[in-house]
């Protein structure tokens, strides 16, 4: 939490003294310590994680003083912001994301990349709780300098949590992380909104002998530019090559993507390193690819200005929760509706009126 980093006095100027911990210490021993948010931002730009973790932390903040802080902070990032490459990641809890996110990672730090791993985890918007728990993921690509590994915090909406994870890219990239993966559990909406926060959209799946294709939503097929069958090793090997045909097979028959980007099927396996060069050369290859064509410019405005709508949607929607006339309004609304005395269209359309013509 940022209360712990800063307190509210603390938070309302921009020279933030740090706090004693030892009363009987004879401070005049030392030369007291201070920071400041300009500080806090030269150290990001430096590379120093530490100064990155509280910026996110201002960020993930609902207090309107650590907005209005981390609003500062972002505005100060962006020129430096958006030369990375942008991974978003998906496939079902078991398909091996955590294992292949870690292996690509350390291969990429190797090569002599900064990686960043968010994770969205939509399962705490629906259960208050997460499914990846406290289970300690990326254990060692965590340790390593080059690595830079946040999960959104529990509890927020999608769009909330979108947000954050968009804003926290923008300081991983101007803290010099080139390579940003962002991770989600194959649940819910969020591949719809991975998809608009990245450039490239990779799917993992399971080796499978059987006929049926797993149950992944025709949708997520035609979402992803890359497909990877994971775990191809050991017993599942066989399998795994049925597989890689049943998706070359599948890719074949979706509709044409705007950039005209056949998705790429690969074999992979975080055990033996399997396809994890090859996964990399070919994103980079695409990257390339979709700069030549000018998609990778198109889409990445394409989506400041889809972010730029959503949030003012959210902030209409805050406008309108918070406002105890409005929402007396749409009760009487409500009944009216109830009776059958106006339609939904004529009461919204009203309700525009009052709202925005008053
Ligand atoms: P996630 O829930 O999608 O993040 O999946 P995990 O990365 O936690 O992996 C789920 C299980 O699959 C774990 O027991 C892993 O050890 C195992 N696993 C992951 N990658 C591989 C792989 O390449 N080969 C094999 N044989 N097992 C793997």
């Amino acid at each position: 939490m940022v209360s712990e980093i800063f307190s509210d006095n603390e938070i309302n100027s921009d020279k933030i003294e740090l706090k004693r911990v030892n009363p009987y210490l004879n401070i005049n021993k030392f030369k007291r310590k201070t920071f400041s948010i300009k500080d806090e931002f030269k150290k990001l730009l430096a590379g120093d994680t530490i100064a990155l973790g509280k910026a996110i932390t201002l960020i993930e903040s609902s207090n309107p003083y650590h907005k209005k802080k981390a609003n500062n902070i972002i505005k100060k990032c962006l020129p430096y912001s958006g030369k990375s490459i942008r991974i978003g990641i998906t496939g079902v809890p078991g398909v091996g994301k955590s294992t292949f996110i870690e292996t690509l990672g350390l291969y990429l730090i190797n090569e002599g990349h900064k990686v960043a791993v968010l994770t969205i985890d939509p399962s705490s918007e629906i259960s208050k709780g997460s499914i990846l728990g406290d289970k300690i993921r990326m254990e060692n690509l965590s340790k390593q300098k080059n690595a830079f590994i946040r999960s959104t915090p529990s509890g927020g909406n999608l769009g909330g949590v979108a947000r954050t994870t968009r804003e926290t890219m923008l300081l991983c990239e101007a803290a010099g992380f080139d390579i940003i993966i962002i991770e989600t559990l194959g649940v819910g909406q969020s591949e719809t909104t991975i998809k608009k926060l990245t450039d490239v959209f990779v799917l993992l799946v399971l080796p499978n002998s059987g006929d049926e294709i797993q149950g992944i939503k025709r949708g997520i097929m035609e979402m992803s530019d890359f497909i990877l069958i994971t775990k191809a090793d050991g017993d599942n090997l066989q399998a795994s090559y049925i597989t890689y045909n049943q998706m070359l097979n599948i890719v074949n028959l979706l509709p044409k993507k705007d950039n005209n980007w056949t998705p790429k099927v690969i074999l992979t396996s975080a055990k033996t390193n399997l396809g994890i060069k090859e996964t990399w050369s070919e994103i980079y290859n695409y990257i390339n690819y979709i700069k030549q064509n000018n998609f990778f410019y198109e889409n990445r405005k394409k989506q400041n200005t889809y972010w730029m709508m959503e949030t003012l949607n959210n902030i209409i929607n805050q406008y309108i929760n918070n406002n105890k006339k409005i929402k007396k309004l749409i009760n009487k609304l409500e009944k009216k509706l109830e009776n059958n005395k106006i339609s939904p269209f004529e009461a919204a359309e009203y309700l525009f009126l009052k709202i925005f013509k008053s």
